[in-house]
């Protein structure tokens, strides 16, 4: 999407009271920056927008970067949009090149559950954290990782018991 239609739609959300992030770890908590309305100053990252001739840019609210890592984030069908363009639909597992794909979160998202909102690891939401898996390989490995979960816990339990 051009930045300056997703800056027009984003603009109902500017000054809009921040609303208390319900722990969902798969949607992080948007940061102050987003609420606040300052004229050049960027919603995601908290910083000013700098013009080529290094006066503050007052007529933007987002550096295209990171409104980039917003949409990916936030916007499902953008965040397939973005793999799409960087994998062509090709399995990153078994090289595979098909059109009935899934994007996967290569260290899953799930490890940040209960994690508290100043302690997210934002690299985990991130395009670079993202891949490309046939179906058939996507499903083998969201069963290894339930598998692994499962061990976890009776490791967890095992400690606990020790404690
Ligand atoms: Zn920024
Ligand atoms: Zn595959």
């Amino acid at each position: 999407m051009p930045l300056s239609r997703f800056g027009r739609r984003h603009e109902r959300t500017f000054g809009k009271e921040k609303e208390e992030w319900d722990g969902d770890f798969r949607k992080p908590p948007k940061p102050d920056s987003y609420y606040t309305k300052i004229k050049g100053m960027c919603r995601w990252c908290g910083k000013m927008i700098i013009k080529e001739d290094g006066t503050i840019n007052e007529r933007k609210s987002w550096h295209e970067d990171c409104a980039t890592e917003y949409m990916i984030i936030y916007h499902s069908r953008e965040q397939r949009a973005h793999l799409r363009k960087r994998d062509r639909g090709k399995c990153n597992h078994c090289g595979v090149i098909t059109r009935r794909w899934d994007c996967d979160h290569i260290r899953p998202l799930v490890e940040q559950k209960g994690v508290k909102a100043k302690d997210l690891d934002w690299s985990y939401y991130k395009l670079e954290n993202l891949q490309t898996l046939c179906k058939p390989c996507h499903r083998k490995k969201t069963n290894s990782e339930v598998h692994l979960k499962k061990k976890r816990k009776l490791n967890f339990k095992g400690t606990k018991q020790w404690q």
